[in-house]
């Protein structure tokens, strides 16, 4: 259930709501919308509590159910687009964010050269995975602290921002200390006591697509993490899904750019790399993913992809890099965004 508070309610007035959600036993949560302040009432049988309660108190504008499964991230509970500050750079506004790494981090030397290949062209973010969650035992699974402290030496030597993936809930403070931005993996989508960790270490989470995840539930796993931090600081990100078609390593499922528009206020971006999983298919899917308007791309490139640890057939050489990033940039201008 949300409450829209009038555009005049005073503090006292949003304060007897509150108290009153709370002697209720259900949890709030404020939208603090640049119209008027918008409470979301949480439990799971707020359906019991009848909606004139609230409507009787001074300030209120309007009660509404959320018809959603998921709420905190709903274009219910919140109509204006989120956008959100990560140093200098913003995502979810007219700039279209840049992410690029490889997909582990294997050595110093590797993951510096990456970083300048990247600064070089217009990344704002280096990615690299220090704690893989691979599905073999058998394969490599990160340098973890030690990929870290690399990560931070690149940050140090280029000003780019970091995103890097945690695995477990143990970590997530171990990793939140040298990332910017907190990657959670297809796989750990549903990790739920993962997801609740994240919302509360204060960064912002990339929650990426779970392989065979609807929508809903992947909105649902966000509702996890905004619930924890308060602030909606979760940036969805869209990396293909598993169907009959092999063809590709997941299926390319652009269309979801557009239906979350419709349903969500966070911003998304998107994942052409892992969805690919062929190098020579990046730079189209990249650009696929722009024309439907996504806020960011996320992509794997490698100085010896053939030699990587993980990912290699799907990273793309410096060169080719180099070369979709302006093919990225002109396209993104031709729709109104900006590389
Ligand atoms: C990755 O980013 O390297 C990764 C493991 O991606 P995903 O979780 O989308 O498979
Ligand atoms: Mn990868």
């Amino acid at each position: 259930m949300i409450i829209e508070m009038k555009t005049s309610a005073s503090e006292k007035e949003i304060q007897a709501v509150l108290n009153k959600i709370k002697a209720l036993g259900f949890e709030v949560q404020l939208n603090n919308g640049k119209e008027h302040i918008v409470i979301a009432v949480l439990g799971s049988d707020t359906g019991d509590v009848d909606t004139q309660v609230f409507e009787a108190f001074s300030g209120v504008e309007q009660v509404l159910r959320i018809q959603k499964p998921f709420k905190l991230a709903s274009l219910d509970f919140k109509k204006e687009r989120t956008k959100i500050q990560i140093g200098d750079v913003e995502i979810g506004g007219k700039e279209i964010a840049i992410m690029a790494g490889p997909c582990s981090v294997e050595s110093e030397e590797q993951l510096i050269s990456c970083a300048k290949i990247a600064k070089a062209n217009g990344a704002q973010f280096l990615r690299g995975g220090a704690f893989k969650p691979r599905s073999s035992p058998f394969a490599f699974q990160g340098l973890e602290e030690e990929g870290l402290k690399i990560l931070a030496k690149a940050r140090d030597a280029t000003g780019l921002l970091i995103v890097t993936e945690v695995v477990s809930p143990e970590e997530v403070n171990l990793v939140a200390g040298y990332a910017d931005v907190l990657q959670i993996g297809a796989r750990n989508m549903q990790n739920y006591r993962l997801l609740e960790a994240v919302g509360k270490a204060k960064r912002p989470v990339l929650l990426k697509r779970g392989l065979s995840s609807t929508i809903e539930e992947w909105l649902m796993a966000a509702d996890y993490i905004l619930r924890g931090n308060g602030d909606p600081n979760v940036i969805l990100c869209h990396r293909g899904i598993r169907t009959f078609d092999n063809s590709t390593r997941f299926t390319y499922d652009v269309g979801s750019i557009p239906v979350l528009r419709r349903l969500t206020h966070l911003p998304i971006i998107t994942d052409p790399s892992h969805a690919a999983g062929k190098f020579y298919l990046v730079p189209d899917f990249a650009k696929m993913a722009i024309a439907g308007g996504t806020d960011g791309l996320i992509m794997e490139i490698h100085p010896d992809p053939q030699n990587a640890v993980s990912d290699g057939a799907q990273s793309l050489t410096f060169s080719d890099f180099s070369r979709t990033m302006k093919e990225l940039k002109t396209l993104a201008a031709a729709v109104g965004r900006k590389i």
